[in-house]
């Protein structure tokens, strides 16, 4: 059975940009400048020094994306300490880490977090009523796949 994890009305926000879609990302945040203040902000190293240049904010910043932050936003994820990530990653340029941006995604599925492709996702997500409110999240239940039989 699925288990329910509460979501506070200050959100953890992640969001990433890859090169290509850093300049998308700046514009994005500054126009919502307003409502991610309101909101605790992580990001990979160096998105989250661009943003803290734009929204002039602090923002808790990890490792670069290819250097390990993908990773680590993947491990916060599973840990349960991430509600939702903002990605702005490019579909048309291959990435070194792939196989990092490959395993966010999968993880953040798996755990049935907010992830926002673009920015029409993103104006959906942050203009949602959920974002004002204290909510529980459906966690998906792995107990069947934690016990299988394995020998
Ligand atoms: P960066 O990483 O913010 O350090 O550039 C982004 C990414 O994951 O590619």
């Amino acid at each position: 059975m699925n288990t329910l994890r509460s979501m506070s009305i200050v959100k953890r926000i992640a969001l990433v940009a890859h090169d290509n879609k850093k300049a998308d990302l700046m514009d994005w945040a500054k126009y919502n400048k307003r409502v991610l203040s309101q909101h605790f902000l992580i990001a990979t190293g160096t998105t989250g020094r661009l943003l803290e240049e734009t929204l002039e904010t602090s923002v808790f910043k990890l490792l670069s994306g290819p250097l390990g932050g993908d990773q680590q936003l993947g491990a916060m994820i599973a840990e349960g300490k991430l509600d939702m990530i903002i990605f702005f990653w490019d579909p048309m340029e291959a990435q070194p880490h792939d196989s990092d941006v490959k395993a966010l995604l999968r993880v953040a599925v798996a755990w049935n977090i907010i992830i926002a492709c673009n920015r029409t996702t993103a104006d959906f997500v942050l203009t949602s009523l959920l974002m004002n409110k204290d909510i529980a999240i459906e966690t998906p239940d792995y107990s069947g796949y934690l016990n299988r039989k394995v020998v």
